[in-house]
């Protein structure tokens, strides 16, 4: 008989939390999960899933453009904000409720409250209850950094408020260069909002390729979106209806909403790990090893709050690994390289794997092979877009180190291109594999010609595949 309450307590019901408990759980545990907002985490009430519905709804906008190329003439169009929140509210709802029924399935007990560390095997919950545990899993992943105290931050809104606007204002500003940034800047511009993305650096999207990164931005300039580099904003001012940004050049810009997208930080604050004397990174995330155990033995953590990979599938395999390791017997961990990621963008972006930059300063030879081509479907439809490829291959092994697209469908074939890599796939892989025409994808293993770093890819007029 155990001397705890119960064999593990969750500490947040998100994508880390509920995997880790369902599976513990499923080796006979006892596990109880604390929630002090909504199971399910960021991912399913106000990240991934929600974020993911937005695009799909602001890709229309396109779609209609693009239709009179095929003949279509379409007439008439219209769009209410309304409809969507509801639509997407009534999403994850349902969402919500196929979380809880799973843990309800596997046994584990959802505590409605919030919960902070009492010590190495204890946790206080909201109404004062203290329960004590075997381990303690902290899976409270992040929240919105909202960065310096300018006068006015409070008129600003972040991701969280931007899925439940009661109207979809006419113009936005919005700070930030990462990835939800420029996904906001993107979705919000189909739907027809007037976006103004600023940053205080020099470029978009600073983890990713360079290339892929200024194909991003000429594509959003080109979509209409005003991008403002080298500033930021100052200072926040109601006025009838609107709200007035400054910005550190001295300009103004007058708009309807104001969203800052600068990052996320830990959620690790008020929660009591002092108490157990758990260790914190500089920017508040819980330092763990390897197998997700912080430096108190019954205290792991999973997810945002360790500040590793900012991803969903990351922190559900953290979770996954740990109840493996600690319940199941079953000791593995998860390898951080080789994470395939996508950017929602328009148009959008995949990559896996290394940078050109990240791998020549790991000291690599690299021989690089691009492509940029017109799509297909661009022939007719007239629009002005491009997709670009870039391989990043070791000249010594030949292996494929990195993969960076962007272009229509790149994050659906990036997971595709991840299981190659994972495999350690070479170029001669990629050569030997009999493309699927037409496509995009096919243009992957039709790559020949070897690009210094500087070279321009050649420009094939449209899609030409080599058939
Ligand atoms: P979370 O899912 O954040 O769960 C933490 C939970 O803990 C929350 O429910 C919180 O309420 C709860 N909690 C916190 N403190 C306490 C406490 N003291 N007591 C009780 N409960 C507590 N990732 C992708 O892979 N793909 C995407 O396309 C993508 N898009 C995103 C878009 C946006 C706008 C955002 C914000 C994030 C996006 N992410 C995406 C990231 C993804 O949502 C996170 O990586 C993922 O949710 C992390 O899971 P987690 O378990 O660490 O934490």
């Amino acid at each position: 008989m155990s001397s705890y309450d119960v064999d593990l307590f969750v500490i947040g019901a998100g994508s880390g939390g509920t995997r880790a408990a369902r599976i513990a759980a499923g080796y006979g545990a006892k596990v109880m999960v604390a929630e002090e907002y909504r199971v399910g985490g960021t991912c399913v009430i106000r990240g991934c899933v929600p974020k993911k519905l937005f695009v799909y709804a602001s890709r229309f906008a396109h779609e209609f453009e693009d239709a009179a190329g095929f003949g279509w003439s379409i007439a008439g169009t219209s769009f209410d904000w309304p409809t969507l929140v509801a639509n997407k509210d009534k999403e994850i709802a349902r969402l919500e409720g196929a979380y809880r029924a799973n843990l309800g399935r596997s046994g584990v007990e959802i505590v409605a409250q919030r919960a902070t560390v009492e010590g190495p095997h204890a946790v206080r919950l909201a109404d004062g209850t203290r329960l004590t545990a075997r381990y303690i899993l902290i899976a409270t992943g992040g929240h919105p950094n909202l960065g310096p105290a300018i006068p006015g931050r409070e008129l600003a809104i972040t991701s969280n408020e931007a899925f439940h606007l009661e109207r979809l204002p006419d113009s936005m500003v919005i700070q930030g260069a990462g990835y939800i940034a420029l996904e906001f800047a993107c979705l919000f511009a189909g739907l027809g909002v007037t976006v103004t993305v600023v940053h205080r650096g020099a470029r978009l999207l600073r983890e990713f390729d360079d290339e892929v990164a200024q194909r991003l931005e000429a594509e959003m300039r080109a979509n209409g979106i005003a991008i403002e580099l080298g500033v930021t904003i100052t200072g926040i001012h109601a006025e009838a209806g609107a709200k007035r940004v400054s910005l550190s050049d001295g300009r103004e810009i007058v708009a309807g909403e104001v969203m800052l997208a600068i990052g996320r930080q830990p959620n690790t604050s008020g929660l009591g790990l002092a108490n157990a004397g758990v260790e914190l990174a500089a920017n508040g995330a819980i330092k763990v090893d390897a197998g997700s155990r912080t430096n108190v033995p019954s205290i792991y953590a999973v997810g945002d709050v360790t500040d590793r990979l900012q991803l969903t599938p990351v922190a559900i395999r953290e979770g996954h690994a740990f109840a493996d390791t600690v319940f199941g017997d079953k000791p593995w961990t998860v390898d951080h390289s080789l994470v395939a990621t996508a950017v929602f963008t328009e148009p959008e972006i995949g990559v896996v794997g290394l940078t050109e930059a990240e791998a020549r300063a790991k000291g690599y030879r690299l021989d690089i092979y691009k492509t940029d081509f017109r799509p297909m479907k661009a022939t007719l439809s007239g629009r002005a877009t491009r997709t670009f490829m870039k391989l990043v291959v070791d000249q010594t092994t030949d292996r494929v180190l990195g993969v960076h697209l962007i272009g229509e469908a790149s994050a659906e074939m990036i997971q595709i291109v991840g299981i190659v890599l994972a495999m350690g796939g070479t170029k001669a892989d990629f050569d030997r594999t009999i493309a699927l025409h037409p496509s995009a994808a096919e243009e992957l293993v039709t790559m020949r010609t070897k690009h210094a770093s500087s070279d321009l890819p050649e420009q094939s007029a449209e899609s030409t595949p080599a058939i």
